[in-house]
């Protein structure tokens, strides 16, 4: 059974590829050759880039790019297929002063939004490139599923891109895979980090310039008590990634490693000083083995008995070894960002010949992850009852999940959060204002309007507003 499942989802990657390459086909003829198309533009796009740099070629063949290839593939996607709906921020330098970058996928990139968000990180270790490709590859994929659903949705001038597939109405299969990522790209940002060591790349060495393992970098909840930042004490890749990830606060994460294949979720630390493996259990425990089993699943033999050493395809951090100062915990006690760490492939560096067929394997597994952290997330707002606006120091706390940091966003109200399936009982609190509990399913849009302690009369209070 599990042959049949890995032929089919093959065969439905390779008809959905002969799209993708068709489609990088019409990227490359030049745009006023095309059906009128309305982005809102950036101001800093350049045309021609969309023209030359988005060839054919690049995308068809397998390899891993060097880092300035990297940054002219990106610079590429920016101008060309994800012209409008994208956005390059330079989010630091290495040890050796290479550019680190990060690319947004959303409609209005830039700007804040009320959507969930997810970040994708690759190539932490420089070692283990495979991330960098597929991270690179997922931003494009969301880019051409975009537009051709925009396409379709405009009426005559539905097709061009999205013809090659309506062509073969039988493959409902690859079309749900573009549907799916076009959800993504409307109902999510996406942050795209393809690297995080191009020192450690260049190298082909897993620890960046400076000989540190930035995945041990991150502050450690269990000996640094607070888990303060202190930019200054880590290296600079570390720093920006921290930067970056503070300012989004995405909702959840996936960084890529190699050197197994399996899913692994939070904790990796575990406390005590005997460092000996065990399972370590985080408040979301059950979000997470719920998070990291849509990614195993959606492949082809990672939850499957082929996986020998991880029959389901998952596995808690410190179960399997614990680490201190990764970036999995630090983005889940810090940024309210539920991170799960993929092993794509059981050997590092695996041959580029091999690339194809990764790609094939992780891309459904990674749109399924992004599918259900943009449609399954519990989302919100938290607002003054009178003005409708954001509660200041407003803090939402999940019953049975306790001391994790939730809150929802200064600007907007809004909050994302992935929890366990089932009802959950929800509190909000502010300084100045009545708590409110209410009760939802996981996934349930629930809004959330808290009265001001001095507007209320006190027989005005129902029991139910100050339950905690
Ligand atoms: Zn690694």
């Amino acid at each position: 059974r599990g042959e049949m499942v890995f032929v089919g989802v093959r065969g439905v990657w390779a008809v959905l590829w002969c799209v993708l390459v068709l489609a990088a086909r019409v990227d490359a003829t030049p745009r006023g050759s095309l059906a009128p198309v309305t982005h809102r533009r950036l101001a800093n796009d350049e045309s021609a880039k969309a023209t030359g740099g988005d060839a054919k070629g690049s995308w068809s063949e397998w390899r891993y790019r060097s880092n300035e290839e990297l940054a002219s593939a990106m610079d590429a996607l920016h101008a060309g297929p994800c012209a409008g709906i994208s956005k390059l921020t330079t989010i630091g330098t290495s040890v050796r002063g290479v550019e680190m970058r990060a690319m947004e996928v959303s409609t209005q990139p830039g700007v804040e939004q009320t959507k969930p968000g997810i970040m994708l990180v690759g190539n932490m270790h420089g070692d283990e490139p495979v991330g960098r490709e597929l991270i690179l590859r997922f931003a494009r994929l969301l880019c051409i599923a975009h537009e051709r659903r925009q396409r379709s949705a405009g009426g005559d001038d539905a097709g061009e891109r999205g013809l090659e597939l309506e062509k073969d109405p039988s493959d409902e299969a690859s079309a749900n895979l573009l549907d799916e990522a076009a959800v993504v790209a409307s109902h999510a940002r996406v942050f795209l980090v393809p690297t995080m060591n191009p020192d450690g790349f260049s190298a082909r060495r897993r620890n960046n310039a400076a000989s540190v393992d930035l995945n041990r970098d991150f502050p450690d909840q269990f000996n640094e008590p607070g888990m303060p930042a202190r930019f200054d004490a880590r290296q600079p890749e570390t720093a920006a990634m921290m930067r970056f990830s503070e300012g989004v606060n995405a909702t959840a994460a996936l960084n890529f490693h190699e050197g197994a294949l399996v899913a692994n979720y939070p904790y990796d630390a575990i406390s005590g000083t005997n460092r000996k493996a065990g399972y370590s259990k985080s408040p979301d425990d059950a979000a997470f083995r719920r998070l990291a089993k849509v990614y195993a699943r959606a492949h082809p033999t990672m939850a499957t008995a082929a996986n020998e050493e991880f029959p389901e395809g998952i596995t808690n951090g410190a179960r399997w070894y614990p680490l201190w100062g990764g970036m999995q915990d630090w983005h889940y006690i810090k940024t309210q960002t539920m991170d799960v760490t993929v092993e794509v492939n059981e050997r590092k560096w695996p041959d580029e010949s091999r690339l194809a067929r990764l790609w094939n394997e992780h891309a459904p597994a990674m749109i399924a992850y992004a599918t259900a952290v943009a449609t399954q997330s519990t989302t919100g707002r938290v607002t003054d009852s009178a003005t409708g606006e954001p509660v200041r120091g407003a803090v939402l706390a999940v019953a049975g999940v306790d001391g994790v940091r939730f809150t929802p966003s200064r600007r907007t109200g809004y909050y994302a959060r992935f929890l366990a399936p089932g009802r959950h009982e929800v509190t909000a609190s502010a300084p100045g204002y009545y708590p409110q509990t209410r009760t939802a399913d996981a996934g349930a849009r629930l809004d959330i309007s808290l009265r001001r302690m001095e507007d209320v009369r006190m027989e005005d209070v129902r029991m139910e507003d100050v339950r905690m």
